[in-house]
């Protein structure tokens, strides 16, 4: 099942996050092993105690909802958090990664979805946001790209248009404010359930959990 997926991913220069979240170490070794180096989990407690535990090279995405105060736990190692929702949560990002003497990568989360459920920022909030002058009070955070979660559903149609709203967002804010900006350029969309619309319609990068390690 691994290697399959990853190479057809690869073959399409999308990223594969295996998502590890409840999984034990030794189902994320057994990854490790045949080369999967990017695992995405969405409980800091968890993600501390399995970078401690796990090998040093192992690139983790943070994709769960992030409490401000938790963010000192995880930013002196943290790849990439996926689920940047607020701008407050922004500020402290900005906090933790000057104190760790860093630069944090990060994506902005978009509510794509019909359920009210699901986190993240709507369109006119970000593109206010983006107005402002973000970059100079932000400078230890790099914003990379967008992330956004399809609605859980049996219609493959509304999937679909969820992330063409999130491509086209990206588009605009692209062109508007990171024209010259190399790195910005990922869509995290995509899931077990929605991989295969999420790469038609433009994802760099899938989070992929129960399809890879079984139902949690
Ligand atoms: C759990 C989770 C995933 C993976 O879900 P699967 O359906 O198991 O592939 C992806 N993204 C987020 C944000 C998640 O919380």
């Amino acid at each position: 099942m691994y290697k399959n997926l990853n190479d057809t991913l690869s073959a399409q220069q999308i990223q594969l996050v295996a998502v590890s979240k409840t999984k034990p170490n030794e189902a994320i070794l057994s990854l490790y092993e045949q080369g999967q180096r990017h695992f995405g989990e969405n409980r800091v407690q968890e993600l501390v105690e399995k970078h401690e535990q796990l090998p040093k090279d192992i690139h983790w995405h943070f994709i769960g909802h992030l409490q401000t105060n938790k963010v000192k736990y995880i930013a002196s190692f943290i790849h990439l958090i996926h689920s940047v929702d607020r701008v407050k949560i922004l500020k402290e990002i900005q906090k933790q990664a000057k104190s760790n003497d860093r630069i944090i990568d990060v994506l902005l989360q978009i509510k794509i979805a019909e359920e009210d459920t699901k986190y993240g920022f709507d369109e006119t909030t970000i593109l206010d946001f983006l107005a402002t002058d973000w970059s100079t009070r932000y400078p230890n955070v790099r914003i990379v790209g967008l992330m956004g979660m399809g609605t859980f559903s049996n219609d493959p149609q509304q999937t679909r248009q969820e992330f063409q709203t999130l491509k086209k967002l990206f588009d605009r804010i692209k062109k508007d404010h990171f024209a010259t900006i190399e790195s910005f350029r990922e869509r995290s969309m995509g899931m077990s359930g929605d991989y295969t619309i999420a790469a038609e319609e433009g994802s760099t990068m899938v989070r992929i959990g129960s399809l890879l390690f079984g139902q949690r």
